[in-house]
């Protein structure tokens, strides 16, 4: 195939993205070139594009954002056992398998991750373009790690396939794979938009019979209760800790979650959490965000601190247990979608994640 291809760019200054042809690199012998169907928006993507990320201060701008997406490989390098054809879903995570990390278990951890941005190709000017997060899928097509791509022997929707590499492993593998929520539990979510909506979800699955979203916005409160909570509180109106003592026995709950991307829901989301109990943060502001925590309830009386990167995916594990709650319907997946547009419209998919009008716009590259 052709390796022109029409990418959405992060430029110095710019807070839009700008639709652009670039020429793709040659693939390296690890690595496949993946034609993408579909790409799902992240909000993190917003949080690097407006400069919290520090893509600038890297030299990784322009770059092409973008990390959870579905498509199908047209081209492998020398060394890759992957066939052109097979369909895969894309992810923000390197699985080496061969660091530290890897062969420890932490594969959330991997070397390959946050270790800067690799040459995606060149634009018609011939400067460079990175991809930070080494995926690149706000594009028609991407080069790519081949430990960063994962077979999906699946007929479900593209638009469905493309939230597995992000929004799902990170919201429900943070509940499995991370808190292991357990039935009969009760579950604090602070915070409801992708990730957390997510969460409300597993926890419902793995039989949490409390939980307790916490949301400001109507639109995302409704969406909490449609997709598994049992109680919705807005924190702007009502004391989250008085509601969350009064649902738990006065404890609070077994397990609190932090998905509001703010210091204020990680605070609340550990102190919602009884003592004993285990808080998961997703949460990330910016490079030097600080958040205080009281060190009484950390240091004495029991409380687990975890943190969630990408929900400490393993996707081959990951795919073969959630995929199956995609396919059954015991995830509501209409209540995560967002409006699906073509690239030319990135505009209308960043307005409406940056305003919270959607959960998860997704891109599609087959108009
Ligand atoms: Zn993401
Ligand atoms: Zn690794």
């Amino acid at each position: 195939m052709a390796r022109r291809v029409r990418a959405a760019l992060a430029e110095i200054g710019a807070t839009e993205f700008r639709v652009a042809e670039i020429r793709l690199r040659d693939p390296g012998p690890r690595d496949v070139v993946v034609e993408l169907a579909a790409s799902a928006f992240c909000i993190s993507d917003w949080i690097a594009l407006r400069g919290d990320m520090g893509l600038e201060e890297n030299g990784t701008l322009p770059a092409v954002l973008g990390h959870s997406a579905v498509g199908t490989i047209t081209e492998v390098g020398a060394e890759s056992a992957l066939l052109p054809g097979t369909r895969v879903v894309l992810t923000a995570t390197p699985e080496c398998g061969a660091c530290f990390w890897c062969l420890a278990g932490r594969i959330d951890q991997c070397a390959g991750l946050f270790t800067g941005a690799p040459v995606l190709g060149t634009l018609a000017d011939g400067r460079e373009v990175f991809a930070p997060g080494a995926t690149g899928a706000y594009a028609e097509a991407t080069v790519i790690r081949d430990t960063q791509v994962w077979p999906v022997d699946d007929e479900l929707p593209d638009a469905w396939l493309a939230m597995l590499g992000c929004g799902i492993v990170s919201g429900a593998g943070a509940v499995v794979n991370v808190a292991q929520v357990t039935p009969g539990s009760s579950v604090l979510v602070v915070g409801c938009g992708q990730i957390g909506l997510w969460m409300i979800q597993a926890a419902r699955i793995l039989g949490a019979t409390t939980i307790i979203a916490a949301e400001t916005s109507p639109a995302r409160a409704a969406l909490a209760a449609r997709v598994g909570a049992t109680r919705v509180v807005d924190p702007s109106t009502e004391s989250l800790l008085d509601v969350v003592r009064a649902e738990t026995g006065g404890r609070g709950a077994d397990f609190g979650f932090d998905a509001g991307g703010t210091t204020d829901a990680v605070e609340q989301a550990f102190l919602g959490t009884r003592n004993g109990g285990v808080t998961t943060l997703t949460s990330y502001v910016a490079r030097d965000t600080r958040v205080s925590l009281p060190l009484y309830d950390l240091a004495l009386r029991g409380r687990d601190v975890r943190s969630s990167q990408s929900g400490r995916l393993d996707m081959r594990r990951d795919i073969a247990r959630l995929l199956p709650w995609l396919a059954d319907g015991s995830f509501d997946v209409r209540a995560m979608l967002g409006g699906i547009r073509p690239l030319d419209e990135i505009a209308l998919t960043l307005a409406a994640a940056r305003e919270r009008r959607e959960i998860t716009p997704i891109i599609s590259f087959s108009h």
